[in-house]
């Protein structure tokens, strides 16, 4: 401390003015008129100007005409606030000498030194923590994949309106169905590019009065839409529904997809965002367990529904452990002599508390719930033990099973048809598989595989309500089908009704064409069975036949062997 000597004002000031030009930060002095005195080395080469050009001219360097709305405006805040405080501090974008914008945090003091008042201005360039804290606010409103708002801006969009709006909010819920499965086939690079493409599909639609369109991740998107009416919101639905009606061209790939929505609406089913997300949500999963597909507006009904759903699921998953579906045997006769060539077994269900259940009852829940191949193979190895059994009685007899083909792509769907026939001593052809248009409607690409299998193990297949669907003879022509099911809303006016005795005609001709047989289906009066063996339809089924029945009765039917009266 001894030799120690305190720095002279000279040098001081040097100091200090070199340290102003080494800093990074733009410096500049101002006279009392706001004209600029001195700046520093930071100053040219931020801003671009030299301090020679500088000199003398006033703030904001160009003729004011040249300034734009904000720069003028800031300018003039800057002397109001510099003239009432002495001190002025904002961050603010602007131009340089050579149009390049940069953000900036702007400081301004007024100093005087005896009676001269001078102004010291002090940029710092913030554009890396400006762009950095832009990065940041987007990563945590906007998904990354689609540059969509997220659930959080959505919700905070979306409850502004709601907070007194006069009109109507419909909050949609979107997902594309079977989108784990599609992911996988497609893998992560083209599933994003789907992603992708399918949001600029919805974008192009410009839907009208659309407040937001939102990505929560995945496959899972949130749309509003403010309307006079909700019920308006229709056609919008209707548009959305229409953009998978084309396929996505992915790789080279097309690949059809398939979205669900639920939809709920302010004020009708309440006026908090969280809620009606959740009712949103509950109608869009309601779409899901229906099969997808679809759209449905919540109702109070849905709870209840959703809540029986999960109860028909429980209770089918039980039927299938305690054995409790059942084949009733419908006979299939040669229509000219009454002759019983082969059965269809229909399934029941024997419910313990609701007796005997048809179809129609669950097997829409087997399939939604992925218990086809359990139903399938509960009902084959009864029907593959009553099959041995005529056989020991002497009868050899074919016997059709229903499939919704989804069965087929189980795993061990055809060890387990192998096992089948080996186990019971049985032939393939004594299985008959049908399966109807609608079942193949969805299930396009593997199926024509393995029902190719199928048919080279020696099984016969049989293309069911025939007639239905709107792609029938493209099956035909598509699968290897043995025979074709006339559907019995076929049969039953066909006596009366031109059209449809034109239609027989043109599903009997098209059975010659192909070498396909062809079986009527819901024969119930002797008029239209003779009606069919004259037009020469040679199989058909029907109640004028046989109703379904359990197996001992059929085989009562076989032992009498001929039905006809
Ligand atoms: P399907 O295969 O077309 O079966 C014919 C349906 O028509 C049966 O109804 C049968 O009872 C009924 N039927 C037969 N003859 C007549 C008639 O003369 N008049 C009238 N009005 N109806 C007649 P069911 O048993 O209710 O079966 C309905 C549908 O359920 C079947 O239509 C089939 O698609 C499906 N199904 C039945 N069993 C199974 C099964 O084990 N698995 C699968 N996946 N589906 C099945
Ligand atoms: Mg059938
Ligand atoms: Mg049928």
């Amino acid at each position: 401390m001894n030799d120690f000597s305190p720095i002279s004002d000279v040098d001081k000031q040097q100091l200090m003015s070199q340290l102003c030009e080494q800093l990074d930060d733009a410096i500049f002095i101002l006279d009392a008129e706001m004209r600029y005195m001195s700046v520093n080395a930071a100053y040219e080469t931020m801003i671009g100007y030299s301090e020679d050009f500088l000199l003398g001219r006033p703030l904001g360097i160009y003729a004011a005409e040249f300034l734009s709305a904000d720069e003028r405006a800031l300018l003039q805040d800057v002397s109001a606030s510099l003239t009432h405080s002495g001190f002025y501090e904002r961050d603010f974008s602007m131009a340089t000498r050579y149009e390049h914008i940069i953000d900036c945090h702007m400081t301004y003091r007024k100093i005087c030194i005896d009676d001269a008042v001078y102004y010291i201005g002090m940029i710092r360039d913030i554009s890396t923590v400006v762009s950095n804290k832009k990065k940041l606010l987007h990563l945590m409103n906007f998904n990354q994949l689609t540059g969509l708002p997220n659930r959080k801006i959505f919700s905070s969009q979306t409850n502004e309106l709601l907070m007194g709006s006069t009109q109507e909010l419909v909050i949609v819920r979107l997902n594309i169905d079977r989108y784990r499965t599609i992911a996988s086939y497609v893998g992560p690079d083209n599933v994003n590019k789907l992603i992708k493409a399918f949001v600029a599909r919805i974008k192009d639609l410009d839907l009208d009065q659309l407040l937001s369109f939102s990505h929560f991740g995945g496959d899972d998107f949130g749309l509003s839409f403010q309307l006079n009416d909700a019920n308006m919101i229709r056609s919008q639905l209707d548009s959305l529904m229409q953009t998978c009606e084309q396929p996505f061209l992915i790789n080279g790939d097309d690949i059809y997809l398939q979205i669900s929505i639920g939809i709920s609406g302010y004020p009708k089913d309440g006026n908090q965002l969280t809620s009606l997300l959740n009712k949103a949500e509950k109608a869009l999963h309601y779409v899901k367990q229906q099969g997808g597909n679809d759209v449905y507006w919540y109702s109070d009904n849905l709870d209840i529904e959703l809540t029986d759903d999960l109860q028909l699921e429980a209770e089918l998953r039980e039927a299938i452990n305690a054995c409790q579906f059942i084949p009733y045997y419908q006979p299939k006769v040669v229509l000219e002599t009454g002759e019983i060539n082969g059965f269809e077994a229909l399934v029941r269900w024997q419910h313990p508390t609701r007796g005997l259940l048809k179809p129609i009852d669950f097997i829409d829940a087997i399939i939604k719930h992925k218990l086809s191949f359990e139903l399938f193979c509960q009902m084959s190895l009864q029907i593959a033990e009553q099959l041995s059994h005529w056989q020991a009685m002497g009868f050899i007899q074919h016997v059709c099973i229903n499939a919704d083909a989804t069965e087929f792509s189980h795993p061990d769907f055809f060890s387990f048809i192998n096992h089948l026939f080996t186990q019971h001593g049985l032939h393939p052809y004594q299985l008959h598989i049908e399966i109807t248009e609608s079942s193949l409607m969805n299930r396009h690409a593997c199926v024509k595989k393995r029902l190719e299998t199928l048919k080279e193990l020696g099984i016969f297949l049989a293309l069911d309500d025939f007639g239905t669907g709107y792609a029938s003879l493209s099956y035909l022509q598509e699968y290897p089908f043995d025979f074709i099911k006339i559907d019995k809303s076929f049969i039953s006016e066909i006596i009366d009704n031109h059209k449809q005795y034109a239609i027989v005609k043109a599903i009997l001709d098209l059975g010659i064409a192909l070498n396909m047989g062809v079986i009527a289906e819901g024969i119930e009066t002797k008029k239209q069975r003779d009606f069919l063996v004259q037009m020469g339809c040679i199989y058909g089924q029907g109640y004028w036949f046989g109703r379904p029945a359990p197996a001992d009765i059929a085989t009562k039917m076989l032992i009498e062997r001929f039905i006809i009266k």
